[in-house]
């Protein structure tokens, strides 16, 4: 037996949560910066990879779903259903919950009510209470419990994820409540969902973060060029688009105001992830009826008959 693998634990944590609870800040502090490309030595989870964790002898491959939410229209329907058997596969579900919003938010409710429906009878189900560097304590216990009557979590963890309190914490009961085996990725590797990928998806969930529900699943995102330059920074140029005319006045905002804010908030995380200097460039196209081409979503690997 190889000595070195043996204590070894690996396995995958589905991140799931409304938007803005603050998923991607926590798998980013929990992985650190350094995001790269690579290919798993097995191919196990059709879910994406968000990012790889490497805690003492554990390796933690998180799952982050890309909204769970009510779906109406096709393409949304397909997105729910690649969330949704993302965290099926995953050995831990950690449900992230902004504690700072007050009582129970409806996406959180709709999330519990789900959860409650499948059997996770063999599986540690995590609350997660983020933004406890926003909220009274007394609130947060009173929220805590409201959360654990309506679903009985193995354990609740309070964090900040931005300011980075408790996450070692969380990162120690990662770790106890994989199965023990080898890696599946080679270490020091952070993701393996491709990079251009990735960096669409940032965007089109920052601008989902600013739009009114409907709209968002009407657009899609894709990353048409990225240079790298000697200085190390990175140049970024993604095209959005939408179905509708009118669409493209509202992603743009007046003066231009939405999509530069989306810009930034797009380019901090892609910094903070990549350790580089990024220059976002967007833009907006119209793509009449791109919802309805079947090869858009096998490029997500999404399922067109979800
Ligand atoms: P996601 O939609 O769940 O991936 O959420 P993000 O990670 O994008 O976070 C949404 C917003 O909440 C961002 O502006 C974060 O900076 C902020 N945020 C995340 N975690 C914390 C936290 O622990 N405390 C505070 N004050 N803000 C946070
Ligand atoms: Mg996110």
């Amino acid at each position: 037996m190889n000595t070195q693998n043996s204590n070894r634990r690996c396995g995958f944590v589905a991140v799931i949560g409304a938007p803005n609870a603050g998923k991607s800040t926590l798998i980013n502090r929990m992985v650190g910066s350094k995001v790269t490309i690579v290919s798993p030595k097995v191919q196990t989870t059709r879910a994406l990879v968000r990012g790889i964790a490497q805690h003492e002898n554990s390796q933690i491959i998180f799952i982050d779903t890309p909204g769970i939410f009510q779906p109406k229209k096709r393409l949304e329907k397909a997105i729910v259903s690649a969330a949704w058997e993302g965290q099926a596969d995953a050995d831990v579900i950690m449900l992230v919950v902004d504690a700072s919003r007050g009582p129970i938010d409806r996406e959180t409710l709709s999330i519990i009510k789900k959860l409650e429906k499948q059997d996770n009878k063999d599986k540690p189900v995590l609350l997660v209470l983020n933004k406890i560097d926003k909220i009274e304590p007394q609130k947060l216990l009173s929220l805590s419990q409201a959360l654990n009557e309506r679903l009985s979590f193995t354990a609740t963890y309070m964090i900040s994820a931005l300011k980075g309190d408790g996450t070692k914490n969380l990162l120690n009961a990662f770790a106890a409540y994989l199965p023990e085996g080898p890696w599946m990725y080679p270490e020091d590797q952070a993701s393996d969902m491709p990079m251009i990928l990735l960096a669409a998806e940032i965007t089109r969930e920052k601008l989902f973060h600013r739009l009114q529900q409907e709209l968002p699943y009407a657009l899609t995102v894709e990353t048409e060029d990225w240079e790298n330059f000697e200085d190390g920074s990175i140049k970024i140029s993604q095209v959005i688009y939408v179905a509708r005319p009118g669409h493209k006045a509202i992603i743009l905002g007046k003066g231009g105001s939405m999509i530069k804010a989306v810009g930034e908030a797009a380019r901090i995380e892609l910094e903070n992830m990549l350790g580089v200097r990024v220059h976002l460039k967007l833009f907006v196209k119209l793509r009449e009826k791109w919802t309805d081409d079947p090869e858009r979503y096998s490029l997500w690997g999404l399922d067109y008959n979800a």
